[in-house]
């Protein structure tokens, strides 16, 4: 049923070779049961850390985990994690098993894992081994926990996030029970680090079924970020917006590239609209200022959920600007361009049709986008002069003019300025002549 990889049956029959049962485990076999790639291939199996680092002496490997009872194999087909069958002990903190305990079975150690559809085994011989019906959940769509739902996300309430993001990649149901238990729990995700939290969310954000687990699950995000509680239920009354403020955002993020950056924001590009809602004599909602507000909601949930100053700042440009206009003629198309750069003016594009398709209303928007996008390859294609590296002069040339100091940089400035505007050729003549003729402008005055 499964077309195990060389390099994980290879590692499978070397353990067992050596007397240790061994599995392929968790998300490997339930992607492959259902008819996908898995990104990563895990085993389990009886031999002890000590023993499998006996069986691997001489190979790649990591160690790191290994007093969790994983061994990390590299093989030039991929890493593979192998973990000695355990159970994890209780959890105080809520985040990490106090201790592990190894156990001579691969059915106690499917014991332990969060969700039928991850807890199955498969083994080239033996085949599948599914002690809680993970395999019926796969056929079905529902994602439930193994056992008792509130103990597992008592345990570790990561397990709650985990839910959300599966339920958004596999577009899965959760099932009832465990869904109540998700909501009666959901309070311990307080004590989970920011990084899985941010990790997780990620993960939720750019799966194919974003939307629908963003409407089912809003009180869980709302939860992990209470700056976009307000969001939900806020009515726009306004005629170019049918959905209110969550579902818009939530539409949006189904809109663009499933890549992090862009997901996020479009998630918060309209987050400070609540707090800057005013309705008009007609009975008319306005939002004025709410990028900027926006903006410091995002800079607050990126600096706590610890995004790297990259991220962030690529998130937070994109969020501010999401309303700005972006170039409807090739001259304010170019100095936009200077501005922000090729890549992040591409990405605008994104979010501003990811927000213009989320809003249902304005068709015409979308065509206006599509426009740009056209220019911007235009503009692109006859290699405009775009910063001041690509001037046809450079401080040289101005200080042979006769200029020093910060009058360098103006003219410089002022010549770049031109030529985006279309006043000036980006030619060395043409940018010595203008440079002269404005030396002698300010001479006379
Ligand atoms: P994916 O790799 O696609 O995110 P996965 O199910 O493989 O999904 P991993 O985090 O790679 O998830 O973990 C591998 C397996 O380990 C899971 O299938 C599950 O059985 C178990 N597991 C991982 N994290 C937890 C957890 N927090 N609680 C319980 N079991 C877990
Ligand atoms: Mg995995």
């Amino acid at each position: 049923m499964i077309d195990l990889p060389a390099h994980a049956a290879r590692a499978i029959a070397r353990l067992e070779d050596a007397g240790y049962e061994t599995w392929a485990v968790g998300g490997c076999v339930r992607d492959c049961l259902r008819g996908a790639q898995p990104h990563d291939w895990d085993l389990c199996t009886a031999a002890k850390p000590e023993q499998m680092q006996a069986v691997f002496a001489g190979e790649r490997v990591l160690e790191a985990g290994l007093k969790h009872g994983t061994l990390t194999l590299l093989t030039a087909d991929g890493p593979l994690e192998i973990t000695t069958f355990r159970a994890d002990g209780s959890y105080s903190d809520g985040r990490h098993p106090d201790g592990v305990r190894f156990v001579p079975d691969v059915t106690a150690d499917l014991a332990r894992r969060d969700f039928t559809v991850g807890a199955m085994a498969w083994h080239p011989d033996r085949g599948l081994c599914d002690p809680y019906r993970g395999l019926d959940d796969l056929q079905d769509g529902v994602l439930r926990a193994v056992g008792d739902p509130d103990a597992r996300f008592t345990e570790d309430a990561l397990r709650i996030l985990r839910a959300v993001r599966f339920a958004s990649q596999l577009g899965f149901a959760v099932e009832e029970e465990t869904a109540a238990a998700m909501r009666r729990q959901v309070s311990r995700l307080d004590c989970i680090a920011a990084e899985r939290v941010r990790e997780e969310l990620t993960g939720t954000l750019c799966g194919r079924f974003v939307q629908r687990a963003l409407m089912q699950y809003a009180d869980i995000v709302v939860a992990v970020l209470p700056e976009l509680a307000p969001m939900v239920g806020c009515q726009q009354q306004n005629p170019h917006h049918r959905f209110d403020v969550w579902e818009h955002s939530v539409r949006a993020v189904g809109q663009v590239p499933a890549e992090g950056a862009l997901r996020w924001a479009m998630l918060l590009h309209d987050s400070g609209k609540p707090a800057c809602k005013t309705v008009d004599e007609q009975g008319v909602g306005h939002f004025y200022g709410h990028p900027k507000v926006s903006r410091e909601i995002a800079e607050q949930i990126a600096r706590r959920l610890r995004f790297s100053n990259e991220q962030t700042d690529r998130l937070l440009l994109l969020v501010e600007q999401h309303d700005r206009p972006l170039g409807d003629n090739d001259k304010l198309l170019r100095r936009r361009l200077a501005q922000i750069g090729e890549a992040r003016f591409r990405d605008l594009l994104a979010v501003k049709k990811g927000d213009a398709v989320g809003q249902g209303t304005h068709p015409d928007n979308v065509a206006q986008l599509c426009e740009t996008e056209r220019r911007l390859a235009a503009v692109l294609a006859q290699d405009a002069c775009l910063s001041l590296r690509q001037l046809a002069v450079n401080g040289n040339d101005m200080q042979a003019l006769g200029l020093s100091g910060p009058a360098v940089g103006d003219m410089l400035d002022a010549l770049l300025d031109a030529v985006l505007d279309g006043e000036l050729d980006n030619t060395h003549e043409a940018l010595l002549a203008y440079a002269r003729a404005r030396m002698e402008e300010t001479h006379d005055q």
